[in-house]
């Protein structure tokens, strides 16, 4: 064979490897369900909102608060009571969110199994007395039958609700108190910029102190697609803070880049007690292809005729917060272009070096799935990434790598050379 042949071969030969790779189309990551890349809208079936009573006991269980998900309750024998909860639809993925409100007229202490149908336990219990202050289970009362998918609770319970949840509850209620407060800051604008399938504002936050006619650069900001990722969620918010801070370099960055924000992307899901999905049944982030979904379209809407078509601003770099069972990010592989270059990679490099006793994992992918980061980058050119948070991490931890994370992509986006003016 000679070296013309062989050049031929091999030419193609990547020929035939990139076609077929580019032409092969994306229908799921292997622990999504099937047809999750068919986002128009599928049937869910909606919880019956009641409170439960079992008379004879005087114990009361309710799922009537926001948050809550509670499909059916009842005695098993003297000491035992089962909560079922069930997905807003199926097939989906394993996040089963339960929620609940219980309370006896007199003290009592009562076991309450966790019982799910088309999913396996999960989420270690939050309690609470208020649905605001949040602790953990006691270990001693809690037993979790792996091979079942079931867990059960011990519960003291007393005339005073208890709540009991997967994670801390994070609704509609609780996003307006904290985006009313950070909207008091003259640089926070708060709009909204379209409706979810129930008529809930599809929330954007922008911090600035560039004007609309100086160019400078923006960075975009999206979370909670997905209902139980509490912890994502709670990262998004010290994040954003951070970006509000009275700091030097937070005045400085702000005066040179717009951060743009949709923290709450799927009100419907957070205050349904959904496990996954919005009210049109589908996976908000599997939807960044067809835009069959209002939460998603709304937000592709506002970046492509405020941003996409504006020559004042110039995309950066996003990040799409998310919840999963360990720290991990998921940036753009190395190979493929991004402006600026493999930015994920220097951030979650200085990141680690930050707290070298917290676990990150790095994970890269191509950009074939039609989740939100890849439209960000195929859309703007701009580098993005997932970040997902643990779902056990300690609150007080998450919070401050969330703010170091804030302060870290500051700076390196300010030292990158290329000046947004
Ligand atoms: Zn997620």
């Amino acid at each position: 064979m000679n070296i013309t042949t062989q050049l031929l071969l091999l030419c193609t030969f990547l020929l035939l490897f990139t076609s077929c790779s580019s032409t092969e189309e994306f229908t799921g990551f292997s622990y999504d369900p099937e047809g999750v890349t068919v986002t128009s809208d599928k049937e869910i079936t909606p919880q019956h909102r009641r409170t439960i009573g079992i008379m004879e006991e005087g114990i009361w269980f309710s799922n009537e608060a926001s948050g809550t998900r509670l499909n059916d309750f009842y005695q098993v024998n003297d000491t035992l009571y089962r909560a079922v909860i069930k997905p807003e639809n199926y097939p989906i993925n394993n996040s089963p969110w339960y929620g609940f409100k219980a309370w006896s007229d007199r003290p009592q202490t009562v076991w309450v199994e966790l019982a799910y149908e088309h999913g396996e336990h999960r989420y270690y219990p939050d309690l609470s007395l208020d649905g605001k202050n949040w602790f953990s289970l006691d270990r001693s009362a809690y037993r979790a039958d792996t091979a079942a998918g079931t867990a059960q609770l011990r519960l003291d319970l007393g005339p005073q609700p208890l709540w009991v949840s997967a994670q801390e509850i994070f609704g509609t209620e609780e996003y307006n108190w904290w985006a009313s407060n950070l909207a008091q800051y003259p640089f926070v604008k708060r709009d909204t910029i379209g409706y979810s399938h129930e008529s809930r504002p599809i929330e954007k936050l922008t911090i600035t102190q560039a004007s609309d006619t100086q160019k400078h650069g923006v960075v975009i900001i999206t979370s909670r697609l997905h209902p139980p990722e509490i912890t994502g969620q709670m990262a998004t918010l010290a994040f954003l803070e951070e970006i509000t801070s009275s700091s030097p370099l937070a005045s400085r960055f702000r005066n040179r880049f717009e951060i743009i924000a949709f923290p709450f992307a799927n009100p419907d899901g957070a205050d349904n007690g959904h496990w996954r999905h919005n009210a049109g049944g589908v996976d908000l982030n599997r939807d960044w292809s067809d835009f069959k979904q209002p939460e998603t379209s709304a937000i592709r809407n506002y970046l492509i005729q405020e941003v996409k078509n504006n020559p004042y601003r110039k995309v950066y770099y996003g990040i799409d917060f998310h919840s999963t069972d360990e720290n991990i990010f998921y940036p753009i592989n190395r190979s493929i272009d991004t402006f600026p270059e493999n930015f994920t990679y220097t951030l979650v490099d200085s990141i680690q070096q930050a707290f070298p006793d917290v676990a990150f994992a790095v994970e890269p992918f191509d950009t074939s799935s039609p989740i939100t980061k890849n439209w960000i980058h195929k859309t703007f050119g701009a580098d993005a990434v997932t970040y997902e948070v643990d779902d056990r991490a300690d609150r007080d931890t998450l919070k401050a790598v969330a703010r170091k994370a804030a302060n870290l992509m500051m700076k390196l986006l300010m030292e990158d050379g290329d000046e947004p003016s």
